[in-house]
């Protein structure tokens, strides 16, 4: 126990010296934004309309997938709704602190691995690749830990447009397109990591792999149900009949088939919503670590089953209507961790939900914050520094919203074995290692 946190401390004070490099990004509201585009919407709404005209009111789910990631029209397929002058901010685009200590995560847990050769690291929705790159800069800055391996990036993307933008911060856009199976990019970064870029996780090859997933899975299609006096009802996305060109709500009037199928007999909500696909990606990402080994780490908006009704709009920094000019604005809802849990199952331990300044705290970003304010005169700099670090931690911002969630192989949690020859005291084996972030470190 007492070695990891001692190694966990290392690992942290090489990534963290003050000659590390620093990339702060402003976490203001850009009064107009570039990424409101009129003209996306209309065309998605056209195709909706025509759509339920011709098949009657779609699912929230089916609504929600056409809207984010319709291959011609949908939100994701456009790259510029990330950052200040988007409709969004994520914890790695407002400090690279975040996804450095991530980095020193997943090199704690390939050490507690037993240090496998292969290493890959899977990003599932990697946005502008900043959490990658940052993960990356935290492994070069422990090359002497991590430089026995070989490690390879590997990009689950569906937007096109965030695929370039990935590949130019990555490899500084020296990849090209592959027609070698399902990698669509491939490209290679300055320190020759290789970085392979995939529609779908199952397409990612098969070894010990660490899956990192950052506001992800809130963006994968949520059914939504409530309870009514004749039983659990879908909520259907109709034309409505007041205005040609707008949306409601409506109840469907029988059980549907996602009703019937994905509503558990005690519920004790009267509201709910269900998002199955991530339900498929965990029980991929479990066979995956209990198979071939590895860990994945979650870290989104979130509740452990108490929440109810969280689908919502982002545009320009502020909350749109759902159903409001569909796909001009980010559509989001809330994971339910519980949900997460069950559907991994018994081959992996789940570990958390915990909150964001937790993690962050346990991880160590309040010893980074001291060597960086330490070392650091510019008074506008340290301002940002410290309204970043606020940004993620604060209670009220993003450090109680955000949970962070960990599948692992339960190996990880086995007692180290002790030789049979070996006349020892089974009691005073050492304990299994602690898994970072979600156990607080002790610095001496
Ligand atoms: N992780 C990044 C970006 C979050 S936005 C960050 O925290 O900054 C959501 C990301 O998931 C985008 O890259 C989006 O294109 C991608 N995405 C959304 N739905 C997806 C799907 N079904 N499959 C793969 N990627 C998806």
């Amino acid at each position: 126990m007492f070695c990891v946190r001692v190694r966990a401390q290392q690992l942290l004070h090489k990534v963290f010296s003050p000659s590390a490099g620093l990339r702060w990004t402003a976490a203001s509201r850009s009064p107009c934004s570039s990424s409101d585009s009129q003209d996306a919407a209309p065309s998605m709404l056209k195709h909706l309309t025509s759509k339920i005209t011709a098949v009657g009111p779609i699912t929230v789910a089916e609504y929600m997938k056409e809207v984010l990631t319709n291959p011609v029209t949908g939100y994701y397929v456009r790259g510029d709704m990330l950052g200040p002058d988007g409709d969004f901010i994520t914890s790695p685009e407002i400090s690279q602190i975040f996804g450095e200590l991530m980095g020193v995560w997943i090199i704690s847990e390939w050490m507690g691995a037993g240090r496998p050769q292969q290493l890959q690291l899977v990003e599932l929705g990697p946005g502008k690749g900043s959490l990658a790159a940052d993960v990356l800069r935290a492994f070069s800055q422990l090359k002497s830990v991590v430089g026995g391996a070989s490690v390879s990036l590997h990009l689950v993307e569906v937007s096109p447009a965030l695929s370039v933008i990935q590949a130019q911060n990555l490899t500084g856009g020296q990849g090209g397109p592959s027609s070698d199976g399902p990698v669509y990019l491939r490209g290679e970064t300055a320190a020759g990591l290789p970085v392979s870029w995939y529609r779908r996780l199952e397409d990612v090859p098969a070894g010990f792999s660490i899956f990192i997933a950052h506001e992800f899975f809130d963006a994968l299609p949520v059914h939504k149900f409530q309870r009514t006096d004749r039983g659990w009802r879908e909520v259907m996305v109709d034309i409505d009949p007041h205005g040609p060109q707008q949306l409601r709500f409506v109840l469907a009037p029988s059980p549907t088939l996602a009703s019937s199928v994905l509503v558990q007999a005690a519920e004790p909500r009267d509201h709910l919503e269900v998002c199955p696909e991530a339900g498929v990606i965990v029980q991929q990402l479990a066979r995956r670590i209990s198979e071939n080994g590895g860990a994945a780490l979650i870290a989104d908006y979130g509740h452990d089953g108490t929440k109810t009704d969280t689908l919502r709009g982002f545009k320009n920094h502020q909350l749109h209507h759902v159903l409001s000019s569909p796909g001009s604005a980010d559509l989001t809802a809330d994971v339910d961790f519980s949900y997460i849990r069950r559907m991994a199952g018994e081959g992996v331990t789940c570990l958390g939900p915990v909150a964001q300044k937790t993690f962050l705290k346990n991880m160590g970003i309040d010893v980074r914050m001291q060597v960086l304010l330490r070392n650091c005169s510019d008074l506008s700099t340290r301002k940002q520094l410290i309204s970043s670090y606020d940004m993620l931690t604060s209670s009220s911002k993003m450090g109680e919203r955000f949970q962070f969630f960990s599948l692992l192989h339960p190996s990880r949690f086995s007692k180290p074995v002790v030789s049979a020859g070996l006349n020892l005291d089974r009691t005073k084996s050492p304990a299994p290692l602690p898994v970072a972030g979600f156990t607080e470190l002790r610095f001496s």
